[in-house]
């Protein structure tokens, strides 16, 4: 497919910072437009977002030389065919920096998805079975649709850590619901979220029922098992006892020192990483956890190989994996960056990668990184980011991937859309 041409705009993001929003038109007139997402906890080895670094404006955070770089560099782009494989080394290529800190990965991102979206246009695909066929390297043209999974939920509805202004440090408190159907499950997540916020609103006042960056309740908590408490009265107040799991995002990083090696995993808390795996085991104990992400420091191969081998153990059989294993989750740790993954294999660090697409900066590096942990039995979990836009892309990425999907509260429109997306495609 030749491009036709490129057009990069800086637009805002859900926290009000800019972000990038690519076009990439094809010959044939189809027409991809990605708005690339932002993380705020991000891990020191993602690849580069390019932002202006000017303290005068926007706070240092406009991409107006991203805008540029793809103005430049789209000269030698325009006219040529190119599959995903191709544009994506070429772009890498161009950049020319492991981190692609001289383009930016947002900058690389944005033409690679935008890209992506206008093929499947061309071939007259939905997205997710273009991407479907992509990933496993089938034809574009074929009549045969892939079979539908819905991916399983992991919606965010306490938020904690670098994404609200509470005291909690652990990140996310997230429920999975496993009723056997995504409208159930949307359906069950939505009526958990409600009834979680009256519960917020009768136990600590209407004034804590505000929400953090990914749309979940930020109550002025501090301990863990307050906000774990309050999830299992939602679900069990809204009957769904039993059918709804749960997970963390503890996004160790943002509270390790690195100095005392310990983790204030709260306020006060201060444990080593075999305390922190006795922490996490006994939260196991009481509460029907499945999966936890980032349990330690980005770079604390250590207590990652630690909490894998010798961290909780579950008492009945997680149904991601059909066996005991809680996921230990990869995002900090593994960046979506096929190298950090490999590492994590060879260590044994983790079992679980959430895949972010813009921590490596292109499409067809996600997929070999997704490619890489499935050949080792991990789960997969595509994610969104704490900063959004209302693209849904990451909904579609995941049915091709029949991965789960980490994707915020049900509330914020920028949250909202990837829940709507997900309804479209299985309707
Ligand atoms: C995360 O840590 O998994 C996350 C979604 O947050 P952020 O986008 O801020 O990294
Ligand atoms: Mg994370």
């Amino acid at each position: 497919m030749k491009i036709l041409d490129i057009k990069a705009l800086q637009i805002l993001d859900s926290r009000g910072n800019p972000t990038l929003q690519v076009d990439v038109m094809l010959e044939d007139g189809s027409k991809g437009t990605f708005q690339v997402p932002s993380g705020a906890s991000t891990g020191i080895h993602e690849a580069h977002e390019l932002r202006d670094e000017n303290k005068n404006i926007y706070h240092g955070k406009s991409v107006y030389q991203a805008v540029e770089n793809i103005n430049t560099i789209k000269d030698r782009l325009i006219g040529i065919n190119f599959t995903q494989k191709t544009l994506d080394k070429n772009l890498i290529e161009i950049d020319g920096t492991e981190n692609k800190s001289i383009i930016g990965a947002n900058s690389i991102l944005g033409i690679s998805v935008a890209f992506a979206k206008a093929s499947a246009k061309f071939y007259n695909l939905p997205l997710y079975e273009y991407l479907s066929r992509l990933i496993n390297e089938k034809s574009f043209t074929n009549k045969s649709m892939a079979e539908l999974v819905a991916p399983q939920l992991f919606a965010n509805i306490i938020n904690g850590g670098l994404h609200s202004g509470n005291k909690l440090n652990i990140q996310e408190f997230m429920i999975l619901p496993n009723l056997g159907d995504l409208e159930l499950n949307i359906k069950a997540t939505c009526e958990i979220y409600q009834t979680l916020k009256t519960l917020i609103e009768h136990d600590y006042g209407k004034s804590q029922t505000a929400v953090g960056d990914e749309g979940g309740f930020a109550p002025d908590l501090s301990k863990s098992t307050e906000s774990l408490d309050l999830i299992v009265k939602a679900i069990k107040k809204s009957n769904y006892e039993g059918q709804v799991y749960l997970a963390l995002d503890a996004a160790a990083s943002d509270f390790y020192d690195k100095e005392t090696k310990l983790y204030e995993v709260e306020v006060g808390l201060k444990l080593n990483y075999k305390e922190l795996t006795k922490y996490y085991s006994d939260l196991c104990e009481n509460y029907p956890l499945i999966s936890i992400e980032d349990a330690m420091d980005e770079d604390d191969f250590e207590g990652f190989a630690y909490f894998l081998k010798y961290g909780p153990k579950l008492k009945f059989k997680n149904h991601l994996t059909n066996n005991k294993t809680l996921l230990s989750v990869g995002d900090d740790l593994t960046v979506t960056n096929k190298q950090r993954i490999q590492m994590a294999i060879d260590k044994k660090l983790c079992n679980c990668l959430l895949l972010k697409i813009n921590q490596i900066g292109s499409l067809s590096e996600s997929i070999e990184s997704y490619k890489l942990a499935k050949s080792k039995n991990w789960q997969v979990i595509v994610s969104h980011r704490s900063g959004e836009t209302p693209d849904d892309f990451i909904s579609d990425l995941a049915v091709a991937m029949q991965s789960s999907i980490k994707l915020g509260a049900p509330a914020r429109g920028e949250r909202v859309a990837k829940y709507n997306r997900l309804l479209n495609i299985f309707n």
